[in-house]
């Protein structure tokens, strides 16, 4: 689950880490109120979307830039009402673009240097790694690529924790030194802390910077939380903003589906990650696209493949479905009896090809026989995966 940047500065605030100050507004009428508390002067008004490179970004009237410095806070105003309700569309969105329900406003900060400073998971090593380098403000993929030497990693032991000197070495890496150094050094201490405390699986600083009084402050911040570990969080699901989402993934998830909408117009219904991969990769191989990565789970029910097939019927972009079911605590039988619900309900006009096999399997074609549905059988994950792309082909 990703939050606004306003409410992962919330969050960076709570647990110590210094960002600048500012006020969300998601109407004109709360404008003047959210920028009240802040001094008069320069500030910064920003949009809030759950997507990066928002200041090189532009609207589809032609509005340019989500991110915006203004010398005062009226000026703030007007813009904010330039960005409040239009769509910003940013390398990250889509040609579509999202549509900004919500604006920030902070006071600017004088930039002395700019950082980037994150925290994920290493798939590698099984452990927190924070990256950080002094080149901030600009896209980390660039400056990985061109010079790796930039990057600085430190690689934490999730049994010990952050160590001191890991801190203190790198923040001499990164070149700061008296009291920049201790305010950065609390900085980091502060934001594992967060990034530990709330399961996250990343937080990112980008610019993380220094202002010539010698602050460092976050300026900007991504954070996302680990989904299979919000139950122990109930404040930070508060934080969900469903604007920000797939319409079909909302859904989805209310049925404890695990549904991720994709480009193409061959819908997968499964059971199991690891086949809804090797399906997805089948379809590709024999010339296909699928049109989403959809796991019914091991022991799903037949109200949840019903939710998961009208899911799949709902998506304007599907021409021809393939369900590829390997029954192992999976009952074949309840996908089969899911899948006639839910034509009962919906109808089916599209193309249908269904390959079952294992648990209960007999009843399960049974099932699908007796229905009287139009729909191709797949003998195998090839056989089934070129019969639907031929189908959508054709
Ligand atoms: P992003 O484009 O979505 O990554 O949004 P950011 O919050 O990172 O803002 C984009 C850029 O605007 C930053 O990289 C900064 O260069 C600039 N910026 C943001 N806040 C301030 C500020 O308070 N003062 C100044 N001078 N520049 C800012
Ligand atoms: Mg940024």
């Amino acid at each position: 689950m990703n939050i606004h940047e306003y409410q992962a500065k919330a969050l960076f605030e709570k647990y110590g880490v210094p960002v600048p100050k500012g006020a969300p507004a998601k109407t004109p009428e709360e404008f003047v109120n959210a920028l009240a508390p802040l001094p008069e002067g320069p500030t910064m008004v920003k949009s809030q979307i759950h997507a990066g490179g928002r200041g090189k970004g532009t609207f589809t009237d032609g509005f340019k830039g989500g991110v915006k410095f203004c010398k005062t806070k009226n000026d703030a105003k007007e813009l904010a009402g330039r960005m409040l309700g239009n769509t910003l569309v940013t390398a990250q969105t889509g040609p579509a673009g999202r549509k900004v329900q919500t604006v920030y406003f902070t006071t600017a900060s004088d930039i002395k240097k700019e950082y980037y400073l994150a925290i994920l998971l290493d798939r590698g090593t099984s452990r927190p790694v924070i990256v950080a380098s002094t080149e901030g403000g600009v896209e980390i993929e660039k400056v990985a690529h061109d010079t790796p030497e930039k990057i600085h990693k430190v690689f934490v032991d999730p049994a010990y924790g952050l160590a001191d000197f890991q801190v203190r070495e790198l923040c001499f890496k990164l070149g700061f030194a008296g009291a920049e150094a201790k305010n950065a050094a609390r900085l980091i201490r502060n934001l594992f802390t967060c990034f530990w405390e709330t399961d996250a699986s990343m937080v990112e600083v980008n610019p993380l910077i220094t202002t010539p009084a010698g602050e460092v402050l976050a300026l900007d911040a991504k954070v996302s939380f680990d989904d299979n570990a919000l139950f122990r969080h109930p404040e930070l699901v508060e934080l969900r903003d469903l604007n920000e989402e797939d319409p079909k993934e909302i859904e989805a998830s209310k049925h404890a589906l695990n549904y991720i909408a994709l480009d193409g117009n061959i819908a997968c219904l499964v059971n199991g990650a690891g086949l809804a991969m090797s399906t997805m990769d089948i379809i590709k191989h024999f010339g296909g696209t699928p049109a989403n990565f959809l796991d019914v789970g091991g022991g799903a029910s037949r109200e949840q493949v019903v939710a998961a097939f009208k899911i799949i019927l709902g998506d304007a972009n599907v021409k021809g479905i393939l369900v590829n079911i390997f029954g192992g605590i999976m009952d074949c039988n309840v996908i089969a009896q899911g899948i006639v619900d839910a034509v009962k309900e919906v109808g089916l006009k599209l193309p249908l090809v269904v390959r079952l096999e294992g648990n209960n399997v007999v009843a399960g074609k049974a099932t699908l026989a007796k229905s009287g549905l139009k729909l191709v059988s797949g003998d195998s994950m090839a056989d089934a995966a070129q019969k639907i792309v031929k189908l959508v082909a054709a």
